[in-house]
């Protein structure tokens, strides 16, 4: 398989505390890649390097045989990495179709406002809004959203507004999709959809998948490989099963 995203030696540092130890490893095209580790291993911080929202100190970031190292986050989300965030990041005053649209914004020629409120017949603005508006369905329909799409995001169950951020994220039309802890305060059967819709955005949209999982069991069904971290290393890299078994990552769930 070929590779698509190789972070090398990567070290990130807050003061005196190393969050990121030269960490190194790689994803293949068409992945599910899962990042397991206690609270405060480096999880989020690792995400926050590769779309720029974080400089590191030390390291790179490949992303298809590009150097894309300390770029900045809309340079990254251009070159198709589109991620969500561990505490939401939706707007709650606008609907789920309304958030759903901004996640196009990055295709718009006309400019997302333009896409939204020159409605006039035949412009090209009013064209790309059409267009935008039935990718916005198709992922409606793939993550069976449709009993919230015209609903404010403040009125949704939480584990619904989880899946408009991951909808949103895949509005952009993304090669690769980071997830920041997806499934954190969704109940069993949120999850168990969740997996399921995971797996169907790999499958029929092609999207490789990273997916940092604080619940180690959460990913082995799905993972085709799992990395552990602590302390900002990788204390074990390999396919699920010998993940769950290995003594480092044992320790470090039960230390
Ligand atoms: P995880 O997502 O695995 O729970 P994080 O990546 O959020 O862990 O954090 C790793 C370590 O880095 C923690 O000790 C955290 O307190 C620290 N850290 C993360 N971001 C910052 C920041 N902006 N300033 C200071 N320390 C931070
Ligand atoms: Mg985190």
């Amino acid at each position: 398989m070929a590779e698509l995203l190789a972070v090398s030696d990567l070290t990130r540092r807050f003061g005196g505390l190393t969050a990121l130890d030269e960490l190194t490893f790689r994803v293949d095209e068409g992945m599910i890649y899962s990042i397991i580790g206690p609270n405060g291993a480096g999880k989020s911080t690792l995400f926050n390097c590769i779309c720029g929202i974080y400089r590191p100190d030390g390291g790179t970031v490949r992303f298809r045989d590009e150097e894309i190292t300390g770029r900045r986050p809309h340079q990254v989300a251009r070159r198709g990495i589109a991620r969500t965030f561990q505490n939401l990041e939706l707007f709650r005053h606008m609907t789920t179709m309304e958030n759903l649209m901004l996640g196009r914004h990055l295709h718009m020629r006309s400019g997302v406002w333009n896409g939204i409120t020159m409605l006039h017949r035949g412009s090209r603005a009013a064209r790309e809004e059409i267009e935008h508006r039935e990718q916005v369905e198709e992922i409606i329909d793939l993550l069976g959203l449709h009993a919230a799409r015209d609903r404010y995001i403040w009125q949704l169950p939480y584990g619904t507004q989880k899946l408009v951020e991951l909808g949103r994220a895949l509005a952009t039309r993304p090669s690769l999709l980071l997830l920041d802890e997806p499934a954190a305060g969704m109940n069993f059967e949120e999850r168990q959809d969740l997996l399921f819709w995971i797996g169907d955005i790999r499958d029929e949209l092609g999207v490789t998948i990273v997916m940092i999982e604080h619940n180690m069991q959460m990913v082995m069904g799905i993972s085709d490989r799992v990395l552990a971290l602590d302390f900002g290393r990788a204390i074990a890299e390999g396919e699920p099963a010998a993940i769950a078994a290995h003594p480092e990552v044992v320790r470090a769930y039960l230390g």
